[in-house]
């Protein structure tokens, strides 16, 4: 019970005492054992704080269309590939049921899917569903590969692992009219502020130079730019407020775990709801 309180590093008790019932006594003295307070752990090591953020569940006289796109699945289009030889499509398509499944019993959100079950719909098709319906506000989900991998190989799996870049990461176009660039801004900003409040590390962007610009004051959140080596045509292209959320790394291995878990997927959704209230109440 005593090893249990050091390793919690939470009881103050006195001085270590030796018990016995060694009729020989005490035996020979023992170094005071080290007490590492290694504080709370830290995002994505097991048990990390997330907090569920609150969300006002009266619903609007009209509700917010949100529309949930879970990224890839076009046909052929498979995403990246995690360590655990895990595509980003059907990573990508089981989160954003999730999502889009939590947000429909908020309240105060309509939330559709752009792709569900086996369809594989074009991303065309994807940005004509967002604006002829029309969409508040369009949430891609995507997973992240970043930096220098090691091989990591299970069974039939052979594949890579990087537990250096964990974090999420949101993505906006600045290409377009000034007033549609300035609503992905505010959307990006908003989730990004609630994904960080809600205990998810943002990712630092160190891999994405050239790719993306980081945003200091709203660290996790990057902009996508005309001059960029890769302009992201869902994220430029649509009429109505789109933003990529990529969720986690897909090569960490602690990230990936805690992406199965429900209560990162329920913190989450929660999150998301934060993030599109504050953008819809500007
Ligand atoms: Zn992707």
């Amino acid at each position: 019970m005593r090893w249990f309180c050091l390793l919690l590093a939470a009881c103050a008790e006195p001085p270590f005492e030796i018990e016995t019932d060694d009729p020989r006594g005490p035996g020979p003295a023992v170094l005071a054992p080290v007490i590492v307070d290694a504080g709370a752990p830290t995002w994505p090591r097991a048990l990390a704080p997330l907090v569920q953020l609150p969300v006002a569940v009266e619903a609007p006289k009209r509700k917010w269309r949100v529309l949930i796109d879970a990224g890839h699945g076009a046909k052929d289009n498979h995403g990246n590939t995690g360590l655990h030889c895990q595509r980003e499509r059907d990573v990508t398509l089981s989160i954003a049921f999730g999502l889009a499944t939590r947000l429909n019993l908020m309240g105060p959100f309509e939330a559709r899917l752009a792709r569900e079950d086996e369809a594989e719909p074009s991303y065309q098709a994807r940005k004509v569903l967002a604006e002829v319906w029309p969409a508040d506000a369009v949430v891609s989900l995507h997973t992240d590969v970043r930096g220098e991998a090691k091989p990591f190989i299970e069974g039939s799996c052979m594949s890579w692992r990087n537990d250096a870049r964990p974090g999420f990461s949101v993505l906006w176009s600045d290409e377009g009219t000034a007033a549609l660039g300035s609503k992905r801004q505010r959307l990006s900003w908003a989730i990004t502020d609630a994904l960080s409040a809600a205990g998810f590390k943002a990712y630092d962007g160190v891999d994405y130079v050239g790719l993306y610009d980081s945003e200091p004051e709203h660290v996790g959140s990057f902009i996508n730019r005309r001059n960029h080596g890769k302009r992201i045509w869902f994220l430029r292209s649509l009429e109505v407020p789109a933003v990529i959320v990529e969720t986690h790394h897909a090569l960490d291995f602690d990230e990936v775990e805690r992406w199965s878990e429900m209560r990162t997927r329920n913190v989450f959704a929660y999150a998301i709801a934060k993030g599109l209230l504050d953008y819809f109440a500007e």
